[in-house]
C-alpha cells in the first residue's frame, strides 16, 4: 500500500502514545483506529467512507466480523507494541487531536452519520495540519479548526448545537493560549457565528476572560464579526430531538432529575442523550500550546445554565509547562472536578505522564459515562481517554502518523 496511504486498522486505548490498553477506557471504547501514512493519496477519502463500514461492525464486538465486501479493500492488522514505540521514537515537531463529542454507542448510528462524521473529522484535522506544516501559531490553528467544526451541522457547536428548554440554541465556547495563559470565554451567545472567534477577542481585546449572554452577542457586533440569526444555529434535526425531549423529559424546571448527580441518570443508549461538543489541541512547530473547546451544551439545558467548555479549567485550559486539554461530557461534572486544570495539575505537581494523568481523571475520577476529553502535552504526545461507548475524534503528528475514529 505505500504511496496509497500505507493504509492500517488497528486496535488501540484511548490514550494514544502508549502500547498498554487501559483497561476502561479500551473496553468501553472497544475502537478500531484509522492509521495512515501522510503520504495519503486522494484515495485516502474513499477508504475513509469504506472505514465507515467497518466501524460499524467493530463496535459490535471482538468476535464479530464486517458483512462481506465491507472491508475486503482494507489491509487490518491487530495492534502492537511496535507502532506506540515507532511513534515514541520519532522527531516530533507538531501534534493536533480534536473531537466532536463524546457519549452514545457509534456503533447504533446509521452507516451514513459514521461516514459523514468520520470524513469531516479528517477534513477538519486536515485543516489544522496544513496549517501547522507551515509554521501557523497553535492558537490561530485552534481558533481555525474549531470554527471549522462549529460550520459543521453534524456537531453539537454553532450550527447543529442542541437546544436549550426554551428551544434555542445557546452556546459557550473557550480558547487558551498556554504561553501566555490567557485565555478568552463567551457563554450563552445565540448570534455570533462563530463562537469560538468571540472567544478569542474576548481574550485580547477585553482584559476579561468570560463574557455571557447578550452582551457579548453586542460585543461581537462591535467587534465587527459575523452575525446571524438565531434560528440559523437550528437544524432539523435538533429540532426534533428537542420536540422529542419536550414530549418525553421536560418536567417543570424545579423537579426536573439532575443529570450531573449521578451518572445513573444518563443512558447511553438514550438517542437524546448525545454530546457532540467540539475540541481542539494543539503542539505547534514552536512547542507552544493552545485549546479550545465550543458546544451548544446539554439537550433542554435549564435556559441560562452554562456548561464547562467555556470554564476554563474545567472544559477547556492549556499551559505550556504541561498540556493543552478540551473536555466533552457532562459539564457539571466537569466542573465539579475542574477536570482540564487537573490533567495539567497531576504532570506539574506529581510528575506524571499525560496519558496516566488524563486517564486518571476520566477513570478513577469521574463516573462511567460522563465523558472524554483530548489532550497534548509539551513534547508532543497525545492522550484520548473517554468513558462513554464512543468519542468522535481525531489525531495527527507531524510524523506521519493520523488516526480518525468514533
Ligand atoms: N460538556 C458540554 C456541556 O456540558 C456538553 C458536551 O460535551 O457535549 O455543556
Amino acid at each position: 500500500m505505500k504511496g496509497c496511504g500505507d493504509l492500517a486498522l488497528f486496535r488501540r486505548s484511548g490514550g494514544i502514545k502508549r502500547p498498554a490498553a487501559s483497561p476502561r477506557a479500551a473496553s468501553v471504547g472497544g475502537s478500531l483506529a484509522v492509521r495512515l501514512r501522510r503520504s495519503a493519496c486522494l484515495g485516502s477519502f474513499l477508504w475513509l467512507l469504506l472505514l465507515g463500514y467497518w466501524e460499524v461492525a467493530a463496535g459490535m464486538g471482538d468476535g464479530e466480523k464486517p458483512a462481506a465486501g465491507q472491508a475486503a479493500a482494507v489491509e487490518v492488522r491487530q495492534a502492537s507494541a511496535a507502532a506506540g514505540t515507532e511513534r515514541e521514537s520519532s522527531q516530533m515537531r507538531w501534534s493536533i487531536a480534536i473531537h466532536g463529542g463524546a457519549g452514545s454507542d457509534p456503533a447504533k448510528w446509521d452507516v451514513d452519520t459514521q461516514s459523514a462524521r468520520l470524513a469531516s473529522l479528517e477534513s477538519c484535522l486536515r485543516l489544522g495540519m496544513e496549517r501547522l506544516e507551515r509554521g501557523d501559531a497553535a492558537l490561530d490553528v485552534v481558533e481555525q479548526v474549531v470554527m471549522a467544526l462549529e460550520d459543521d451541522p453534524l456537531f453539537n457547536a454553532g450550527r447543529g448545537a442542541v437546544l436549550d428548554e426554551r428551544g434555542g440554541a445557546r452556546l459557550d465556547a473557550a480558547i487558551m493560549e498556554g504561553a501566555s495563559k490567557r485565555a478568552g470565554a463567551v457563554a450563552g451567545v445565540e448570534r455570533v457565528k462563530h463562537p469560538i472567534q468571540l472567544a478569542r477577542q474576548v481574550m485580547q481585546q477585553t482584559s476579561h476572560v468570560l463574557v455571557s449572554g447578550a452582551a457579548a452577542d453586542q460585543l461581537a457586533g462591535a467587534l465587527g464579526l459575523e452575525q446571524v440569526e438565531p434560528e440559523y444555529f437550528v437544524t432539523e434535526k435538533q429540532r426534533a430531538s428537542w420536540q422529542q425531549w419536550q414530549q418525553r423529559d421536560a418536567a417543570p424546571a424545579q423537579v426536573r432529575p439532575n443529570r450531573a448527580d449521578s451518572s445513573a441518570n444518563v443512558s447511553v443508549d438514550d438517542p437524546l442523550f448525545y454530546l457532540g461538543t467540539v475540541g481542539c489541541v494543539v503542539r505547534d512547530q514552536h512547542g507552544r500550546l493552545a485549546a479550545g473547546t465550543s458546544t451548544g451544551g446539554l439537550l433542554g439545558k435549564r435556559y441560562g445554565r452554562i456548561g464547562d467548555s467555556p470554564i476554563i479549567g474545567a472544559g477547556t485550559y492549556a499551559d505550556d509547562a504541561s498540556c493543552a486539554v478540551s473536555c466533552t461530557g457532562i459539564g457539571e461534572l466537569f466542573i465539579r472536578e475542574v477536570v482540564a486544570h487537573a490533567v495539567a495539575a497531576r504532570m506539574k505537581l506529581a510528575g506524571e505522564t499525560l496519558a496516566d494523568s488524563a486517564d486518571h481523571l476520566i477513570e478513577q475520577v469521574l463516573p462511567v459515562n460522563s465523558g472524554g476529553l483530548i489532550a497534548v502535552d509539551a513534547a508532543g504526545n497525545i492522550a484520548m481517554p473517554f468513558n462513554t461507548p464512543g468519542m468522535s475524534r481525531a489525531a495527527a503528528d507531524s510524523s506521519g502518523w493520523l488516526e480518525v475514529k468514533l
